[in-house]
């Protein structure tokens, strides 16, 4: 699946952009509140990459909407999503 370059959230751009060999302590991902861009290890593919991508979209809409979600609360929600968004692409 074609993972978009940019997404709007809220009145902000998100750039999403790949690492050769990313990782961010235990992640393959990360979101920089600063700048608003997603790194995302380029060596992610499907299902991993997919929800690497969502996982790092929730801390964006949580940032740029003040919710203040964990990451626990991140990590419970990256996977039904996920798991939704695939079931909608595979109609
Ligand atoms: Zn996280």
């Amino acid at each position: 699946m074609r993972i978009p370059n940019r997404v709007k959230i809220k009145n902000k751009w998100v750039e999403i952009t790949y690492q050769e060999g990313f990782v961010c302590g235990k992640h393959f991902g990360t979101y920089d509140p600063n700048t608003h861009v997603i790194t995302i290890a380029a060596e992610l593919e499907g299902h991993k990459k997919l929800e690497c991508f969502v996982h790092e979209i929730v801390h964006a809409i949580s940032e740029i909407y003040g919710l203040k979600i964990t990451e626990r609360q991140t990590e419970g929600i990256d996977g039904p999503l996920t798991k939704i968004i695939e079931a909608l692409l595979n109609q």
